[in-house]
């Protein structure tokens, strides 16, 4: 566990980067001291790992632009290959030899990985047998895979095109403020979502296609990663038994649901996204819901199971 001490160091750094936001110093500063674990908790893995993940593909982009290959299907694996190998010498220029060639392979044949799949996505378009086998792979109980969401029959009979898109949705009195599903008809519908997004790389096989709410799956298109994400809650509103509260990304709620995916209940509990909708709550009560706040819980043991809805209304 780290002392109170470093911590205190790390928060002084940081002040002085968020107030020098704009200058190399300050922020160099707090660069080379690095995340105390303690300060990301146990979502550190989490936070971590999706800033690394932006940064390999960050690393691949400024090797060779991978949109220059999607977009000609004449580019071929060689070129990206040699592409990759040269600007490989110019970061490592006292590398061996062979030890930039295995890395460019490395390098190459994931972000070939990743051209080959934008290239058929770009022409795939669903088949209506592609949707049903989607829906009914899931049968006898459909789901949202990113929040557990269970899909009620008005969405089946909207995603398998048995009843018309202008047949009017009937909306719920009362939602969730953590997750505001079902402000918008759109909300309940049941929508395919490729689980690695196809500007990503993501393949269009039913491997990699999931059923997911409307609301999450807005949610998780408007950002592809938490790195992206603004570092502040988009707004507040006044919950009447809570008081002000932060409304937290649309983003967080689902990242951290759709990757822990079950209950987190520290006496153990066995719900898990396929079969309970899940909800997050605050672990620390008195704070606000960010990335690092945030915890899972199923129905039966959300300790704000009596406070999270609210009418649609007071969310403005
Ligand atoms: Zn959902
Ligand atoms: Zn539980």
């Amino acid at each position: 566990v780290d002392s109170a001490l470093i911590v205190r160091a790390w928060v002084e750094e940081a002040d002085s980067a968020l107030a020098g936001a704009w200058s190399q110093s300050a922020l160099s500063a707090l660069a080379a001291r690095g995340v105390p674990d303690s300060v990301l908790g146990t979502a550190g893995w989490l936070v971590r790992s999706d800033a690394a993940s932006t940064w390999a593909r960050w690393f691949f982009e400024s090797l060779a632009d991978l949109a220059r290959y999607v977009h000609d299907d004449d580019l071929t694996m060689a070129s990206l290959y040699g592409q990759v190998r040269s600007g490989l010498a110019e970061v490592y220029p006292n590398a061996p030899d062979d030890e930039v060639r295995e890395l460019a392979r490395t390098v190459a044949t994931s972000a070939w990985r990743d051209v080959q799949h934008r290239r058929r996505a770009q022409r795939h378009r669903l088949t209506p047998q592609q949707r049903e086998e989607l829906w009914f792979r899931e049968e006898p109980d459909p789901r949202c895979y990113l929040c557990g969401y269970r899909f009620g029959e008005h969405a089946k009979g909207r995603y398998l095109r048995r009843l018309s898109r202008d047949e009017p949705v009937r909306l719920p009195y009362v939602v969730d403020f953590v997750r505001p599903r079902g402000r918008h008809g759109r909300d309940l519908d049941a929508e395919v979502d490729h689980v690695r997004p196809v500007a990503g790389g993501g393949s269009s096989g039913n491997e990699n296609l999931r059923l997911a709410c409307g609301w999450c799956n807005r949610a998780k298109s408007r950002y592809s990663e938490l790195y992206d994400a603004a570092a502040w809650s988009p707004g507040t509103f006044l919950h009447p038994e809570l008081g002000r509260v932060s409304l937290p990304q649309p983003l967080w709620v689902i990242r951290v649901v759709g990757v822990r995916g079950r209950c987190e209940w520290t006496s153990g509990c066995t719900a898990v996204l396929a079969t309970h909708e899940l909800f997050v709550a605050a672990r620390q009560p008195a704070g606000a819901l960010n990335p690092l706040n945030a915890a899972v819980y199923c129905g039966d043991h959300d300790p704000w199971a009596a406070v999270r809805f609210v009418g649609p209304s007071l969310l403005g």
